[in-house]
C-alpha cells in the first residue's frame, strides 16, 4: 500500500511526506516544483515531477506504485493572487483537483485526504467556527477549495470512494527535527515575516490595523503546528483505511493569539527587540478566525501535541536560519 502525496515537495505537503516516512508508510510524489523543492523530498521517496491534472501520469502513478490512498496537497495559496487570476485557481485548485477524483474512481484508489482551508468559511460573523458553520466564502482561493469539496462529497455519494477534507487555520512552525519548514519567497504568514525582521533579513515589519475589535486591537488567530497538521492527516489516513465514512474536520487548536501577541512572542524568543509599523488593515482580513475542531479529535481520533507558541516561533527562527545557510 503507498501514498501518493501531491504537492509533497511543498511546506504542508512535505510535512506529510516526513510524517507518513516516519510511520512506515510507502510514499511516491507528485510536484511540478512550480513551489515545491526537490531537496524536501526525503531519500527513498520518489519525486515524480508532473502536474497532478495530467490524467496520464496520475493513472500511471496509481497503477505502478499500488496506492491505496491520495494526500492531495498541490494548490495555488495565495489569496491576493486569486483574486487577480480567477481562472487560473479554478483551473489549478477545482479543474485539475476534478481530474485527480476521477482518476482515483478509475483506479478504484478508494481513500482521499484533501488539503481545504478555513478560507472556506469567509466572512462567518461568528467565532468560534465548527464545521457547521455556514460557508461564505470570499476569495476565489477560498471558492476553489469549497467546490473541490463539494465534488469530493458528490463523488463519495456515487461511487466505492471515501474522503475527509480538512479545514486548516493559521499553519505555522517547522519540523521540530530540523528537516523541513516554510520556504516560499512568497510567504506573506506572520510568524515567518516575524522570523525575517528578528534576524535582519527584513528592516521592519508591519502591523496590519489596530483598530479591530479584539483584546488589543489587533487579528486574532489559530496557529496550528504544521507537524500537529501532518499528524492529523495520518489519522485521517488510518481512519479512512479502518472503514471511517467520509468527513470534514477543522484543524486548529481552539484558541487565538493575536498579532502583537505573536510579535512579542518573536521579539521574546529571538532576543531582538526589532522595529514594528503600524499599517492600514490589509484589505479582507477578518478580525477574529479561530476553530472549534472537537471533531478532528472526536471522530479522527487527533491528539495535537505542539500547542506552544514560542515553540512554534522557535521552530519558524530556526528554520530562516537553516534556510540561510542553503543560500536561499
Ligand atoms: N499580518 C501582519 N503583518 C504581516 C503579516 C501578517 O499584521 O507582516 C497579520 C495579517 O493582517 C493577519 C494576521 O497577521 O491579521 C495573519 O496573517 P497571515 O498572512 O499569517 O495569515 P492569514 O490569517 O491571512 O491566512
Amino acid at each position: 500500500m503507498t501514498v501518493l502525496v501531491t504537492g509533497g515537495a511543498g511546506y504542508i505537503g512535505g510535512h506529510m511526506v516526513l510524517a507518513l516516512v516516519d510511520a512506515g508508510e510507502k510514499v511516491v510524489v507528485i510536484d511540478n516544483l512550480s513551489t515545491g523543492y526537490a531537496w524536501a523530498v526525503p531519500e527513498g521517496v520518489e519525486l515524480i515531477v508532473g502536474d497532478f491534472g495530467d490524467a496520464d501520469l496520475v493513472g500511471q502513478t496509481l497503477a505502478t506504485h499500488g496506492v491505496d490512498a491520495i494526500a492531495h496537497f498541490a494548490a495555488k495559496i495565495v489569496v491576493p493572487e486569486s483574486l487577480a487570476d480567477p481562472l487560473g485557481y479554478y483551473l489549478n485548485n477545482t479543474s485539475n483537483a476534478r481530474t485527480l477524483i476521477e482518476c482515483a474512481v478509475k483506479a478504484k484508489v478508494k481513500h482521499f485526504i484533501f488539503s481545504s482551508t478555513a478560507a472556506v468559511y469567509g466572512e462567518t460573523g461568528s467565532q468560534p467556527v465548527t464545521e457547521t458553520t455556514p460557508l461564505n466564502p470570499i476569495s476565489p482561493y477560498g471558492r476553489s477549495k469549497l467546490m473541490t469539496e463539494w465534488m469530493l462529497e458528490d463523488a463519495a455519494r456515487a461511487y466505492d470512494f471515501r474522503y475527509v477534507a480538512l479545514r486548516y487555520f493559521n499553519v505555522a512552525g517547522a519540523d521540530p527535527q530540523g528537516r523541513l519548514g516554510q520556504t516560499s519567497k512568497l510567504a506573506t504568514h506572520l510568524i515567518k515575516i516575524g522570523a525575517q525582521t528578528a534576524l535582519g533579513r527584513r528592516p521592519s515589519m508591519s502591523i496590519y490595523g489596530q483598530d479591530y475589535p479584539t483584546r488589543d486591537g489587533t487579528c486574532e488567530r489559530d496557529y496550528i503546528q504544521v507537524t500537529d497538521l501532518a499528524e492529523a492527516h495520518l489519522d485521517a489516513l488510518r481512519y479512512l483505511r479502518n472503514g471511517g465514512a467520509s468527513t470534514v474536520c477543522n484543524c486548529g487548536y481552539g484558541h487565538g493569539a493575536t498579532v502583537k501577541e505573536v510579535i512579542d512572542v518573536v521579539k521574546k524568543v529571538s532576543g531582538v527587540d526589532f522595529e514594528v509599523e503600524i499599517a492600514p488593515r490589509r484589505p479582507g482580513d477578518p478580525a477574529v478566525i479561530v476553530a472549534r475542531a472537537e471533531r478532528a479529535r472526536e471522530v479522527l481520533g487527533w491528539t495535537p501535541k505542539r500547542d506552544n507558541l514560542e515553540e512554534i516561533v522557535a521552530q519558524a527562527l530556526d528554520w530562516e536560519r537553516r534556510l540561510h545557510n542553503k543560500g536561499l
